[in-house]
């Protein structure tokens, strides 16, 4: 399955500036997983009070919450990509993958034919 990940929450000024790590009490640091069940939500909340306290405190200042993304095969982890019309075009001698279908590993790939099986 096809997954989206969102990653890196920073609020987008003239500059960047970072939030606090979630874990990090000041004296203790612990891993962020400890301590929230959702580390994205949480990394944006904190970026969205950081933008607040910044348009509060410099009104013309324009600051945004900004983040990375990437899709992501929740089977493996490994970034998500399909075999394209392009690849086909490009290597016709492998007959056995059919446009649309993951690469990444096997179990991706199980699940792909078994969707496509349903819908025929
Ligand atoms: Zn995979």
């Amino acid at each position: 399955m096809k997954r989206t990940t969102r990653d890196h929450f920073r609020v987008q000024v003239t500059g960047t500036l970072h939030p606090q790590r979630l874990g990090d009490f000041g004296g203790i640091k612990m891993s962020d997983s400890f301590v929230s069940s959702d580390i994205a939500g949480d990394y944006q909340r904190r970026c969205e009070e950081m933008v607040k306290v910044l348009a509060k405190a410099y009104p013309d200042l324009k600051a945004e919450v900004v983040c990375d993304s990437r899709e992501e095969c929740t089977h493996c982890g490994c970034e998500w990509e399909v075999w394209t019309a392009e690849d086909a075009a490009r290597w016709p001698e492998d007959e056995s993958s059919v446009v649309g279908e993951p690469v990444c590993c096997e179990e991706a790939q199980t699940e792909f034919y078994a969707a496509k099986a349903v819908q025929a």
